[in-house]
């Protein structure tokens, strides 16, 4: 059936919300919506808020010029357009509107497809345990680890696999798309289920694990702050050393001077703990186990080894996720398949793939990046031109060479 035909199927059941949705993954402005269909802005803007609705004509152009199946900007059950809070980005400073508006709109579509999911099959109830911290509380973080820690039952030891344990939890863990490799990890709650939406670009078992950790602390600590803020990943950053490296268990372990036995024996916790050498020094230092003098030339001597950016460790995977993944191998195993929960979704295929793929897609323009091999020149040049490069619509398919799909597993 022709894009025409189906529009004019589409219009009684258009929602200007699923049209901005739809822009929003484009990663375009309203106005170059309005430029590539040759309408304008004030067009965009009344279909979206509601005020007019687009003839069959309009949806067909639309459809078109954002690369979607017309059906896609029909009315849903699961309004996840009304998800609405801010995502926690590292950077606010680094990250644009449009990149802010196309990383929450990925979330809406992962926290859509899993409620989706969850008709035929059932997640575990979110259990994420509250404990608001206030700004420019330093105390905070670590009680609040500690009692993260508690309320899940990890009262000794290295804290396990992350990823499982945000999901046994209830906590939506999903890899971003190829294409939105500028922004680090992510996280949000909304409509029941606490989502991280993970980076995979560092590709590094330990600090993706740290990742994973900050987040969690941003969904304890940080429900109504204001994202993005030094002191807010400060909190995140201190949550998370605590959580994986708990000082009641770490401090006397911590070297106190940095001879060549101390190299030794951070490589060593590195392992045991779950934990690159750099967090394990940072924890040093702010434990009082380091003085200022040693950590620095620690580091000094972390650079000139290439460690700071390619740290030796001798696990090379990084943590999956494995609830969704899961879900529909059972799913499809009792006949339904993913073909019908994308019609239900009326997402493009490519996307549901990336929300529900246990490893991150990789995509032909080498996005996420390849792996630790590539020397640190052309992953610095590899960075800037990250920076520089516009916003990629994740509605289109990726130039799809490697789809990396993990066979079954567990
Ligand atoms: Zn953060």
């Amino acid at each position: 059936m022709n894009p025409r035909t189906r529009a004019q199927e589409v219009a009684p059941f258009f929602d200007g919300t699923r049209l901005a949705l739809a822009r929003h993954l484009a990663g375009l402005r309203k106005s170059e919506l309005a430029n590539n269909i040759d309408r304008s802005p004030s067009a965009v803007t009344a279909w979206e808020g509601g005020a007019k609705l687009p003839t069959a004509a309009n949806i067909a152009e639309l459809a078109i010029g954002l690369k979607v199946d017309p059906w896609f900007f029909a009315v849903r059950g699961e309004d996840v357009t009304i998800i609405d809070v801010a995502p926690h980005f590292r950077s606010l400073r680094s990250t644009s509107q449009v990149m802010r508006d196309q990383a929450l709109a990925y979330g809406q579509i992962a926290v859509d497809v899993a409620s989706a999911i969850e008709v035929h099959a059932e997640f575990p109830a979110p259990q994420l345990p509250e404990f608001h911290v206030e700004a420019g509380d330093t105390v905070g973080p670590d009680l609040a680890a500690r009692h993260v820690r508690q309320a899940w039952d990890l009262d000794h030891g290295p804290a396990g696999h992350q990823v499982r344990l945000l999901e046994t939890h209830g906590v939506l863990v999903v890899f971003s798309p190829p294409g939105a490799a500028a922004i680090d990890a992510y996280s949000f709650a909304a409509a029941d289920r606490p989502t991280v939406v993970l980076n995979p670009i560092k590709k590094d078992y330990y600090r993706q694990r740290f990742d994973v950790a900050h987040e969690l602390g941003h969904l304890v600590m940080h429900g109504e702050a204001e994202p993005g803020s030094k002191a807010i990943e400060d909190q995140a950053h201190r949550f998370a050393s605590e959580f994986l490296m708990p000082a009641e268990e770490v401090h006397d372990l911590l070297p106190t001077a940095m001879g060549r036995s101390a190299w030794t024996t951070l490589f060593r916790l590195k392992e045991q703990w779950g934990v690159s050498v750099s967090a394990l020094l940072f924890r040093a230092r702010q434990l009082g186990r380091l003085s200022d003098v040693s950590y620095r030339n620690a580091m000094i001597r972390m650079s000139q080894q290439g460690w700071r950016r390619d740290e030796p460790g001798a696990i090379a995977s990084i943590e999956q996720p494995s609830l969704m993944p899961r879900s529909l191998e059972l799913l499809n195993s009792v006949g339904i398949t993913a073909d019908e929960l994308i019609a239900q979704c009326r997402i493009p295929s490519h996307l549901f793939q990336a929300v529900t793929g246990r490893t991150p897609i990789v995509d032909a323009t080498g996005s996420p990046a390849p792996s630790d091999g590539q020397s640190n020149l052309a992953k610095a040049a590899d960075r800037h031109e990250k920076r520089k490069s516009p916003v990629i619509s994740l509605l289109r398919p990726p130039h799809a060479t490697n789809y990396v799909f993990a066979s079954p597993q567990e």
